[in-house]
């Protein structure tokens, strides 16, 4: 079903139609698997993407793929954006994104707390090119607006940001951010669509880990940018067809069959975070809970007036934290110790502060580093609540917590 005529529908039947239709030639009703990289085409065909138009027939898989094409239909319905273009991952979509928008003589706005490969390539790599970087606290709008100058192009934030769960307001920086004559791009991962249309408040560009809720389930490395044609559309042919950062037609399947159940998945994410949340919180040896879904989080006010969906990402405080890590570990039994968020999994995973700001995030500035502490002190449990049974996961955590 053609995108367009979704736009009545809610967010579950977009999940599951938008961007499908049946198989002309066999019916079948859900989506073809395509792992041909080369059609046949043509002989007027050309060999240049430079000519390429929206509907032409398919001529190489990393220049576009039926059934890539189908998952970034189905993104662009949940996203309410006139585009989207999938890569092999979340840092394939952002390194394009800051490849194709950024040239040597530019200047970034970029968070001073986000995912840490964006924060170390926009230490080193970017800079390196001759673009100049600031990184600042994009919660503080005063910041970001003194950091602007008049060659900036990209103002870049996630909220929540990763780890800290930290929020910007996206409508009042994409009114200072055109006001400079620059772009607001905005990684929603921790958010989703169902919580968050960052391009309905003014963002320029949304960027996505499909690794995370999108997919779903742990199974495949995705990445998406979504925003308008007259930007994606160069940015198609210059980054995800040149560079080729392209995403595997199977792990597309894959994201297309976890995005069916994505706005269900969502509100258990969501109710089970609560139950965690609520939890932990009254536990003695717990310091501190971050949630946006708590009146206790810093900016509850616009976690309520952003996020239809709190997600179901918290981080918590304990003391001790490197020595918790080690017992969490090796006691839980449902709870995985891992990396990595927004699966059916629940999965937990220890970010020790003084590691993280040597690596990833060097701060330049005192209000910068009160910023981390409120946020994280010495450091911080990230636990990305699953879709298991709430009661299970509290009473994994109740024994694992145990002295
Ligand atoms: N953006 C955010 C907010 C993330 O948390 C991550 C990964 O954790 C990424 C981007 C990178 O995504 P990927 O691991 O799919 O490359």
């Amino acid at each position: 079903m053609s995108t367009k005529y979704l736009s009545h529908l809610g967010e579950q039947t977009k999940s599951i139609h938008a961007g499908e239709a049946p198989d002309p030639s066999t019916h079948a009703s859900s989506p073809n698997l395509v792992m041909s990289t080369t059609f046949t085409v043509d002989a007027t065909t050309g060999f240049s993407v430079e000519g390429m138009e929206e509907n032409d027939a398919w001529v190489y898989t990393r220049w576009g793929n039926p059934t890539v094409h189908q998952l970034e239909e189905k993104l662009a319905a949940l996203e309410e954006s006139e585009t989207a273009v999938a890569f092999a991952s979340g840092m394939a979509a952002i390194t394009a994104l800051l490849f194709h928008l950024l040239k040597a003589g530019d200047h970034a706005v970029v968070s001073d707390v986000a995912y840490a490969a964006l924060s170390e390539i926009t230490n080193e790599m970017i800079p390196d090119l001759s673009v100049s970087v600031t990184k600042v606290n994009t919660s503080d709008i005063g910041a970001v607006r003194a950091a602007l100058q008049e060659n900036t192009k990209l103002v870049y934030i996630e909220t929540p940001c990763n780890p800290l769960l930290r929020l910007s307001d996206i409508a009042e920086l994409a009114a200072i951010t055109h006001s400079a004559g620059a772009k607001l791009a905005v990684d929603s991962t921790f958010a989703t669509p169902v919580a968050t249309k960052p391009l309905q408040l003014g963002a320029d560009f949304v960027i996505h880990s499909l690794t995370k809720y999108l997919g779903g389930h742990g199974d495949a490395l995705g990445g998406a940018i979504l925003g308008y044609k007259a930007d994606l559309t160069p940015l198609r042919k210059k980054t995800s067809i040149r560079l080729g950062g392209s995403l595997s037609p199977f792990n597309a399947w894959l994201i297309l069959r976890g995005l069916a159940t994505f706005p269900i998945r969502m509100r258990v994410h969501e109710e089970n975070a609560f139950k965690v949340a609520d939890y932990l919180e009254n536990h003695p040896k717990i310091k501190r809970v971050i949630y946006p879904g708590l009146p206790s989080h810093p900016q509850y006010e616009l976690a309520k007036r952003q996020m239809k969906n709190f997600s179901g990402i918290i981080t918590f405080q304990i003391e001790n934290g490197v020595l918790e890590a080690q017992k969490l570990a090796d006691k839980l039994q449902i709870i995985h110790y891992a990396v990595s968020l927004g699966h059916q999994r629940t999965l937990i995973f220890y970010l020790n502060s003084k590691d993280l700001l040597k690596t990833s995030f060097k701060f330049s500035t005192p209000e910068q580093s009160d910023s981390w502490n409120t946020f994280a002190g010495d450091g911080i449990f990230r636990l990305s609540v699953g879709l298991e049974d709430a009661e299970d996961l509290i009473a994994d955590l109740r024994q694992a917590l145990e002295d």
